[in-house]
């Protein structure tokens, strides 16, 4: 039975059809087709899964992965991901005194309350 659930592209970047695999499995064992173009050296996913794919998993999925504590209203997650940032940038120095940030992409807030 053939796998629906994927399509198979061009190189976004510069339409080449010459990649190569790098890894077919990404985090948490999601299956993630990445590949690099031999054109242009660009990385992106080929296969990548189908536009229904995509709304399924962003629907019904995605915060079971990257939101635990949203999926499973349980608090003990919130602060996991803010923590493992201070815990890289505290042996180097990198946390100064502050009174402002600037958190790009900060999904629920977390990373603000914590910090
Ligand atoms: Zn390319």
């Amino acid at each position: 039975m053939v796998d629906t659930t994927f399509t198979k592209s061009l190189c976004p970047l510069c339409g080449g059809s010459d990649h190569r695999a790098v890894s077919t499995t990404g985090q948490f064992g999601i299956p993630a087709h990445v590949v690099v173009c031999v054109g242009c050296g660009s990385s992106f996913l080929n296969p990548r899964w189908t536009k229904e794919r995509y709304d399924r998993f962003y629907s019904s999925e995605y915060d079971t992965y990257y939101r635990p504590e949203v999926s499973q209203n349980d608090d003990r997650y919130k602060f996991v991901p803010a923590s493992r940032i201070v815990a890289r940038l505290q042996p180097h120095g990198l946390l100064r005194p502050f009174q402002r940030v600037l958190d790009l992409g900060s999904g629920m807030g977390h990373a603000l309350t914590y910090l």
